[in-house]
């Protein structure tokens, strides 16, 4: 069954192209296309996927643009209506360690879980740590919060912006997958604004919510507060 469904994977085909085409006035859409390198079986503990592996194609315009790597997990019927869809960045610190400074790693259990339940879905991996700033750049935010700043003073003092994500990947992402509406498993309205940008129709936002710890209060809040998070459960909270 699954290999059938690979044999449908759409992305292939279109990427043999020998020169991308490139839409003149907009080179950040033509470089952002992505590449599928390989589609495998994937059984995890919550369930069995597909495993696709993908990396951004170099830059249209010839010059060394970054490629960037990112899997996606498909389970389950995804073409019909629109499918449970997680965007997720890399935390090496949350997903791999368990690190209680974020929540990462519970949403990401969060979503996997919500996908197996209804048996379908797709959970984007981003290798963008932390936010996009990078893995040493983290350790050192985390110093500076250690010393009293929130997580958005600290990555604007290490000089980036509070979030330095684009999301350009995962939407290149589905768009390759085929999938064309999603619901988005997010807290995070700017995610749901960059997709419908994009041309992927947000039929839905369903909340990601994991209970804050007294490890993860700060970092939550100043997620609602500064970020734009929403958060039902924290309606009120200061
Ligand atoms: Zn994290």
């Amino acid at each position: 069954m699954s290999a059938a469904r690979r044999k449908h994977s759409p992305c292939l085909g279109a990427s043999q192209r020998r020169a991308p085409e490139i839409e003149g006035y907009n080179l950040l859409v033509s470089s952002s296309k992505v590449k599928q390198v390989a589609s495998a079986d994937f059984p995890t503990r919550w369930g069995h996927f597909l495993i696709h592996g993908f990396t951004t194609r170099a830059s249209a315009s010839g010059d060394g643009a970054k490629t960037e790597e990112a899997v996606a997990l498909v389970m389950g019927e995804v073409h019909s209506g629109s499918p449970l869809v997680r965007i997720h960045s890399q935390c090496l610190t949350g997903d791999v360690f368990g690190s209680l400074r974020c929540d990462c790693r519970q949403q990401l259990e969060m979503a996997l879980a919500m996908i197996a339940e209804l048996g379908a879905g797709v959970l984007i991996y981003e290798q963008q740590e932390g936010r996009g700033i990078g893995l040493m750049a983290k350790l050192q935010a985390y110093a500076l919060q250690d010393s009293g700043l929130d997580t958005v003073e600290a990555n604007e003092r290490l000089g980036f912006r509070a979030d330095h994500r684009e999301f350009l990947m995962p939407v290149e992402i589905l768009k390759a997958l085929d999938i064309q509406r999603v619901r988005l498993l997010s807290n995070n309205p700017d995610k749901v604004a960059a997709l419908q940008r994009a041309g992927i129709q947000v039929t839905e936002r369903v909340p990601c919510e994991v209970a804050p710890t007294e490890h993860t209060e700060e970092y939550l809040k100043t997620k609602q507060e500064k970020l734009g998070h929403l958060f039902s459960n924290r309606k009120g909270q200061h």
